[in-house]
């Protein structure tokens, strides 16, 4: 199973991603937890992507498609992986289309979870406070609402287009969210298992 999750910074996705790949015993992808560890270590990639991320910016899509190539090849990901934050850009959803073809997978679903921008934005300053994340701060958070809303929110339709997005409200609690993404996720699979019309 390989589903991608869509969905501002503030609406839950790293949260639900994770539930969902823990249930399903694969891999768990969260780039931007990729790019802090790498800042943190001080690494090459940290180095690069450090002050990107700390602006609210995007890192340049070859980096990114890179680090996700080299990810996914490894073993843990044979039976699928959960994607949270990649692909954020057309070009890096194009991208993936390739990888995964490459690989012989297809793409599930894209979950794109939907928040009220006020409830946003309260997240990512409580966030803030817990996690001392140095871009929760109020001008960076600007910065991503609006790279999302230009660059990432059109990927919904592309998605669409393909068949595979499923719309869901993030306003719940965690717990609701996880039962209608689960939830979600079952219809499409009966959906796809369904012989198609017209096929004998
Ligand atoms: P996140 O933890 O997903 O909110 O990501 C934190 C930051 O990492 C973002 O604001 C971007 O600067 C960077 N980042 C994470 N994933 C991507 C991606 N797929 N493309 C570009 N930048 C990314």
């Amino acid at each position: 199973m390989v589903v991608v999750f869509l969905g501002p910074p503030g609406s839950g996705k790293g949260t639900q991603a994770a539930r969902l790949a823990a249930r399903a015993g694969i891999p768990h992808i969260a780039t931007g937890d990729m790019l802090r560890s790498a800042v943190k270590n001080g690494t090459e990639l940290g180095r690069r992507a450090g002050a990107i991320m700390d602006a609210g910016e995007l890192v340049p899509d070859d980096i990114m498609i890179g680090l996700i190539r080299e990810r996914i090849a490894s073993e843990d990901c044979k039976k699928g992986f959960v994607l949270d934050g990649f692909p954020r850009t057309a070009a890096q959803a194009e991208a993936l289309e390739r990888l995964l073809a490459e690989k012989g997978f297809g793409l599930d679903a894209a979950v794109n979870l939907d928040v009220d921008e006020n409830r946003l934005i309260e997240r990512m300053k409580g966030r803030s406070l817990a996690e001392g994340r140095s871009d929760d701060n109020p001008e960076t958070i600007r910065t991503r609402l609006e790279e999302y809303r230009r660059k990432t929110a059109p990927l919904a339709a592309w998605f669409d287009r393909k068949g595979i997005l499923v719309n869901l409200d993030g306003t719940g609690s965690v717990d609701d969210v996880a039962r209608a993404v689960g939830g979600a996720l079952a219809r499409l699979d009966t959906a796809s298992a369904r012989p198609r019309q017209g096929a004998a």
